[in-house]
């Protein structure tokens, strides 16, 4: 459409809907005992809009629907693997592509190829689970990120990129031989979905190619991050979606994707690589664990609908409205005088509870009472990044996480603006009634994935 109108519109009508879940202030109470004020414990019908996650939560189009029609189930060299293939190919530039059931298995099998004991893998800031399958490989995984990436309040247009010199620095340090990759995550998801710029992605690609040390993309929000260099870097401002994506992928070996993002699906991802070697030692561990190599534990119909939404996803009608409905929430709860990181990233906006709740200290969990709060007030679900999922806990002794964030991931082509109005309506009178937020208490937690399996209670009082 021409440009020039103010307000930017959904780019789709809706064919199918699906109630959401009303309660009453009482049953949320209920809920929220019974989970043990854990989120994730709560039953999803008892959610009236739900933040948790933008993975695997996306609504998916006619065609995506209509594609899952013409899957081809057979078991080796299915149609919907070559098509899927092609697509790949066409979207990245790169040989050998591997179909696997989400990201963290291409992760699993990638690392067991490219990790083990010794190596180290340098990134700008590895997703839990691609640190978790590093480590898991016998490698370390260390993280690179630019400085201001830390300062939630400071506006910045690239927050995502790494440290250059600090990349150099390790790399001199270890000597190259002993580090198996340099991985850029697009956006950077740990960091607050902060976008890399086109500059930074060049910088280190040769950086690598220096050191002859692979550049591997995680790009779970590729076309997130492309949007962002189109709209702030320098010369990309007419340069169509396509073919910044294109630039994005002439710097990469190799890529892995949790398709649950970016490519609308409800499940499903890939990995593609250049090297020969590499691929046909994945393969066998994608075999013993995932399934055989055309269809890497998926069904035929999940490989078709993720081609058509890696198309989709190109469509700068579609991108223009995703990032700006993210910002919109973002000018919302800004005006409302709610602290955010800034600048909202691509998929979610942080709301940052040690600026919002100073009265209670990292061992009374703040992000987690305020993401309770939230639940409790109007049955919103969001996430807590913060204490409950980074701190450590060994015996008396307590270490907090470095933030204590709440996360709203924005399902995609899902909600409504009325439904962001709404929300920012929720959080701003959550944050008029900061003060009178209580701590909350862990009374149990396993060591690990304390974040899912966590039961807490309320702080009481002396
Ligand atoms: C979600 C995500 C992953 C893991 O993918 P799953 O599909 O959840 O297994 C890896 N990297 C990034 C950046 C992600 O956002």
């Amino acid at each position: 459409m021409e440009a020039g109108w103010k307000t930017i519109i959904e780019p789709f009508k809706i064919k199918s809907v699906e109630p959401l879940g009303f309660t009453t202030r009482g049953e949320r109470e209920k809920a929220l005992r019974d989970a043990d004020y854990n989120l994730f414990s709560i039953p999803a019908d008892k959610v009236l809009i739900d933040l948790l996650t933008d993975s695997g939560t996306s609504a998916m189009s006619a065609e995506q629907w209509a594609a899952i029609m013409r899957g081809d189930e057979s078991y080796a060299g299915a149609r919907s693997f070559y098509e899927l293939e092609r697509t790949v190919r066409d979207l990245t530039g790169l040989r050998y592509v591997m179909p696997v059931h989400q990201g963290r298995a291409a992760e699993r099998v990638l690392f067991s190829v490219a990790g083990g004991k010794g190596k180290v893998v340098l990134s700008n800031s590895h997703f839990d689970t691609t640190r978790a399958n590093v480590e898991a490989s016998g490698a370390e995984a260390i993280d690179l990120p630019v400085p201001e990436a830390l300062d939630f309040a400071s506006p910045g247009d690239f927050k995502g990129d790494i440290d250059l010199r600090a990349l150099e620095e390790k790399l001199r340090e270890l000597g190259a031989a002993r580090v198996s990759m340099i991985v850029m995550t697009l956006t950077n998801n740990s960091l607050g979905g902060q976008p890399v710029s086109m500059a930074n992605l060049r910088a280190t690609a040769e950086i690598a190619k220096h050191y002859r040390v692979p550049l591997f993309l995680d790009i779970a929000r590729f076309a997130e991050n492309a949007w962002f260099i189109k709209r702030r870097e320098a010369g990309y401002a007419t340069r169509p979606v396509r073919e910044i994506v294109r630039e994005i992928f002439s710097y990469a070996d190799g890529c892995w994707m949790s398709a649950k993002k970016d490519a609308f699906v409800n499940i499903g991802g890939f990995l593609a690589l250049n090297d020969e070697k590499w691929m046909n030692e994945a393969r066998e561990t994608l075999i013993l664990g995932e399934g055989f190599t055309t269809y890497g534990g998926l069904a035929g119909r999940d490989l078709e609908a993720m081609s058509v939404g890696l198309r989709e996803v190109l469509d700068e009608h579609y991108l223009e409205y995703r990032i700006r409905s993210i910002e919109y929430l973002g000018d919302g709860l800004r005006k409302a005088g709610v602290p955010i990181v800034e600048p909202p990233g691509g998929h979610a906006v942080y709301l940052d509870a040690t600026r919002l709740l100073p009265h209670i200290k990292p061992e009374g969990y703040p992000a987690q009472a305020l993401a309770c709060e939230l639940y409790l007030t109007a049955g919103v679900r969001s996430v807590e990044i913060g204490s409950l999922m980074f701190g450590r806990r060994a015996g008396e002794v307590f270490i907090p996480a470095r933030m204590e964030l709440v996360r709203l991931a924005i399902p995609r082509r899902v909600y409504t603006q009325s439904h962001v109005d709404f929300l920012i309506e929720v959080v701003a009178d959550v944050a008029k009634r900061a003060k009178t937020i209580r701590p909350l208490r862990l009374v149990s937690a396993s060591p690990r994935l304390a974040h899912f399996t966590a039961k807490l209670a309320p702080e009481v009082l002396a």
